[in-house]
């Protein structure tokens, strides 16, 4: 086992780390910005390092200083978090030939699935389900044109590098997709650096179903049921939650084991998620998540496996303690994304929070780095905190959920709270009855 574990992330998820590291006895070192100075992830660290300005290029991307901060104080190993680099191979890599061990899959698996065009193809060959459209990425507009045709409008154009919902352009009709491909690459390009985009039919009413995977190094992998996250604004989730309204018992099955077949076919060592759209009864891959999620304590609650810590452990080469035999899910929970944002027009909105008061009590878990009087930065996402709510079935979760965001009060900043108490008062939203498109209708 490790010693001193850094973490090359901020915020709620660098928290997090280190709660899963104190309670496994390991030391912690923290990294920071110049405008993360005052973030409790530094003070609750055993050691810290500055590794730059604000911008996250300079510190929280720079590879070079994060690597310096990990020999200077002597750790041997280095959680990337989500976001910034962890789903970066060169970075994976260089970790490794730094004999320090990086807590996430090997750089190979994230480079095969970084490509989500690729990622596709590598789906095709293993025999799970994909939508409908281009093999590998569109060359020209006329390319585009071909499969659009091929397939049927709508489709959509997707940054082959994609991510954070950028770089997505819907096409209803032919006469759309010349500017709409012009629009998609040049997103591609500021956003990725890399212009590339892939196409495929666009499913009107789907579902957003994850399956969470976990591989060791003894070539077991396991699959620890759904999330489904299609309460979205900007194809980016808003509410989690497990399990799935829609799935039963046999499509969860199968779900599993096309998300299973998928690590193997790629030796996929570590916390994964595959995503796939549900429409209809089916299921399509759409892309793999290599890096643990903001949602994983959706599953966590369900489950009852602290994901972190099983990363670390599968990262110092042990075996994964999921028991084997059948898998079952207990109780709901759900997961509600707290951002510092108008919740009408989700316009970030950074500033310093005034009050704070989090809920608690049965069924309440709220992962969160911030505190009264703390300054929320412009530099970095918005999420301030994460309220998990776990209840005996969904109608007691939802009845809780109420209750807990009743109670949560923020002030300083505009929040997604009021939001959030509203979806739960709607009917199709107490019904399960949702879709990716649930958030286009919702008026608040
Ligand atoms: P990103 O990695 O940028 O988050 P994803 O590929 O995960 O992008 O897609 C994000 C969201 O965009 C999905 O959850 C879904 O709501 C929507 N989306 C993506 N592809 C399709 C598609 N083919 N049809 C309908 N919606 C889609």
């Amino acid at each position: 086992m490790f010693s001193k574990v850094l973490i090359a992330n901020r915020g709620e998820i660098a928290l997090r780390v280190i709660a899963a590291c104190k309670e496994m006895g390991l030391k912690t070192v923290a990294v920071h910005s110049e405008a993360d100075r005052d973030s409790l992830h530094v003070r609750y660290a055993d050691d810290d390092v500055c590794i730059g300005p604000a911008a996250s290029k300079q510190s929280y991307l720079n590879i070079s200083s994060i690597i310096a901060a990990a020999e200077i104080t002597g750790a041997d190993a280095i959680h990337p978090g989500y976001g910034f680099l962890s789903e970066n191979p060169h970075f994976a890599e260089i970790v490794g030939e730094c004999q320090l061990t990086f807590i996430g899959p090997p750089p190979e698996a994230i480079r095969l699935m970084g490509d989500k065009a690729r990622a596709r193809e590598t789906a095709k060959n293993a025999g799970v389900p994909i939508i409908p459209g281009s093999e590998g990425s569109v060359k020209t507009v006329e390319d585009a044109a071909a499969i659009a045709h091929q397939i049927g409008f709508p489709v959509i154009l997707k940054a082959a590098a994609g991510g954070g919902g950028r770089g997505m352009r819907i096409c209803w009709k032919e006469s759309e997709l010349q500017s709409q491909y012009e629009t998609a690459r040049n997103e591609a390009e500021r956003a990725f650096g890399d212009a590339s985009v892939y196409l495929e039919k666009y499913l009107e009413r789907p579902r957003h179903i994850e399956i969470q995977v976990f591989g060791d190094t003894h070539g077991r992998v396991v699959a620890l049921g759904e999330r489904e996250c299609s309460i979205q604004r900007r194809h980016q989730k808003l509410i989690e939650e497990s399990p799935s309204p829609a799935l039963d018992d046999a499509t969860r099955k199968r779900m599993s084991e096309a998300a299973v077949k998928l690590c193997q076919a790629v030796n996929y060592v570590n916390a994964g998620t595959i995503e796939f759209l549900y429409q209809d009864g089916d299921f399509y891959f759409m892309e793999m998540n290599t890096r643990i999620q903001v949602e994983h304590p959706v599953t966590e609650e369900v489950t009852g496996i602290d994901l972190v810590k099983e990363q670390i452990r599968v990262a110092a080469g042990e075996p994964l303690s999921v028991p084997h035999g059948e898998f079952r899910l207990r109780g709901h929970a759900m997961e509600f994304r707290i951002n510092a944002e108008d919740p009408v027009t989700f316009a970030p909105n950074p500033g310093k929070i005034r009050e704070l008061h989090l809920p608690g009590g049965p069924g309440v878990r709220v992962d969160t780095h911030v505190y009264r009087d703390y300054v929320v930065p412009p530099h970095y996402d918005s999420l301030l905190a994460k309220l998990v709510i776990r209840g005996k079935d969904r109608m007691e979760t939802l009845a809780r959920a109420r209750r807990a965001l009743e109670q949560f009060v923020i002030e300083g900043v505009k929040t997604s709270i009021p939001l959030h108490r509203a979806i739960l008062n709607n009917e199709k939203f107490i019904r399960g009855d949702i879709s990716t498109r649930f958030m286009d209708h919702f008026t608040f």
